[in-house]
């Protein structure tokens, strides 16, 4: 089966690509430009992995071409990152990108089976106290109306939570709209960590979650104190997410679906934690990388996206935080960034 990866570039994406290729998929790849592509050509070294290029995905028909022959779709591109001023540069692209590649699927190719949306744990959260626990049922009520009751003045992650929303929210109306032959899954995943295997070519251009994660490991980034053992949200796996997204291309079952993909809460105080206990790692001067302050977690309440789902239906099992952790820190280290 031949599968569309749109934002082929992306941290997710590529291994989403890598994943699908070693199964015995074929993939086709949107990139931005040729430069990303013909990365993803040397990286990947398949026959098997072709790319197109989608200069603006959310331009009318952006995707009538790339969708012509393709069995399924894994929807990744979406901006993520904190420095939107106007809240439609994020949303523009999530809304409309999302809108548009059903809809060139609708019009251009009635042989596709299913469509994968890469959503977020951003579309599920509201406003509440530490100790909640969040599932599929949940849906975040409260970004866009922040947003558009703010405007700019919106704070930066609410305007990426309602780009996250609205687009998944687009994706659901239209299946019970139009109907159609295809069917509809969601991957909500929280912060994302691991393995960069993706074209970054400096500190400053590496994305938003493994950004986050290096950050913590500078001296200049380092959390300590109260700021090390606050609760920070929930994490996963780069590798897990990219699973989630090929078993439910691969599974009947998942059709229809919405599956969070979490490896759990965070401090970065269990960050840290996590790396120190595995001791001495090759490659990595553990001993010298920060170590927060530890014990500063030990009264922190957490808020839970539940992956009971995914580890039940799609029988996923969650990578440990603290090889996650390691490899994250040894895939920065071959890019030469410390
Ligand atoms: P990246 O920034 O690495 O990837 C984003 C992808 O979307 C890239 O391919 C990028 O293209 C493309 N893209 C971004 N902005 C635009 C735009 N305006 N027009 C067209 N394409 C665009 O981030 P991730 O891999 O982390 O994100 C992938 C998906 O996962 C997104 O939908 C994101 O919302 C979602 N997600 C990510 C989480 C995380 O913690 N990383 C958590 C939850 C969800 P290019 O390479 O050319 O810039």
């Amino acid at each position: 089966a031949l599968v569309l990866v749109t934002g082929a570039s992306g941290f997710i994406a590529a291994h989403v690509c890598k994943l699908l290729l070693e199964r015995g998929y074929k993939v086709r790849g949107t990139v931005r430009s040729a430069s990303k592509g013909d990365y993803l050509v040397k990286l990947l070294a398949s026959p098997n992995f072709t790319y197109v290029i989608v200069p603006d995905i959310e331009a009318p028909g952006a995707f009538d071409e790339a969708v012509k022959g393709v069995d399924a779709v894994e929807h990744t591109a979406s901006p993520f990152h904190g420095r939107a001023v106007d809240p439609q540069e994020l949303i523009g692209p999530a809304l409309q990108g999302t809108k548009g590649v059903l809809d060139s699927v609708q019009k251009y190719n009635p042989s596709v089976k299913r469509i994968i949306v890469t959503s977020s744990v951003a579309s599920i959260m509201v406003p509440c106290e530490l100790g909640t626990v969040f599932t599929e049922k949940d849906w975040n009520t409260y970004s866009p109306g922040c947003v558009e009751r703010e405007g700019v003045n919106a704070p930066n992650m609410e305007k990426y939570r309602a780009s996250k929303v609205l687009a998944e929210r687009a994706a659901w109306e239209f299946v019970e709209k139009e109907k159609p032959s295809w069917d509809l899954v969601t991957v909500c995943p929280p912060m994302v960590f691991g393995p960069i295997i993706h074209e970054v070519t400096s500190v400053g251009s590496i994305n938003t979650s493994v950004a986050a994660l290096h950050a913590a490991f500078t001296p200049e980034g380092a959390k300590t104190g109260s700021d090390a053992g606050a609760a920070s949200g929930n994490w996963v796996d780069v590798r897990d997410v990219a699973l989630v997204h090929v078993e439910a291309l691969a599974q009947e079952k998942a059709g229809g679906e919405r599956y969070i993909s979490s490896g759990g809460p965070f401090s970065w105080q269990m960050i840290y934690d996590s790396l120190h206990a595995l001791g001495h790692v090759d490659g990595l001067d553990v001993e010298h990388l920060p170590k927060g302050t530890p014990g500063s977690d030990k009264d922190t309440k957490y808020n839970v996206f539940s992956s009971k789902k995914a580890e039940t239906e799609l029988g996923i099992k969650f990578t440990p935080m603290g090889e996650c952790v390691k490899d994250t820190l040894l895939s920065l280290k071959g890019y030469g960034f410390h």
